[in-house]
């Protein structure tokens, strides 16, 4: 359910950033979401259209880019794509090892008009 706080961010946003440029209407909003993050591209879609009916960005278009889960070890500094759900680094072994990308959503660009 947490995708309906961030497709009201988006909304709220984009419409924003829509006005500061006076356009008329949004027609497409890039999208960056974190492998990590857990949202689910298909419910954003479905709260951004319900939450965006009779504003400019009624019929815009969400495209969403995937960005992979980056970790990196405290022990050695090894950044490296976790495997599944196995976050071991895979030079020493470690276990204790952060995240230091794929937790993120935010608009990376969007197209007026
Ligand atoms: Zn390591």
């Amino acid at each position: 359910m947490h995708e309906f706080g961030i497709s009201e961010s988006i909304v709220k946003i984009a419409l924003d950033k829509a006005n500061e440029a006076q356009a008329s209407k949004i027609i497409q909003i890039n999208l960056v979401v974190g492998e990590l993050s857990g949202f689910v591209p298909d419910c954003i879609q479905f709260y951004f259209d319900f939450l965006s009916k009779e504003t400019i960005a009624e019929e815009a278009t969400l495209h969403f880019e995937s960005v992979p889960a980056q970790f990196r070890c405290r022990n050695c500094s090894t950044a490296f794509h976790p495997q599944d759900t196995l976050w071991t680094c895979p030079k020493c072994q470690s276990q204790s090892v952060e995240v230091t990308g794929g937790r993120e959503l935010y608009i990376e660009s969007m197209e007026v008009e």
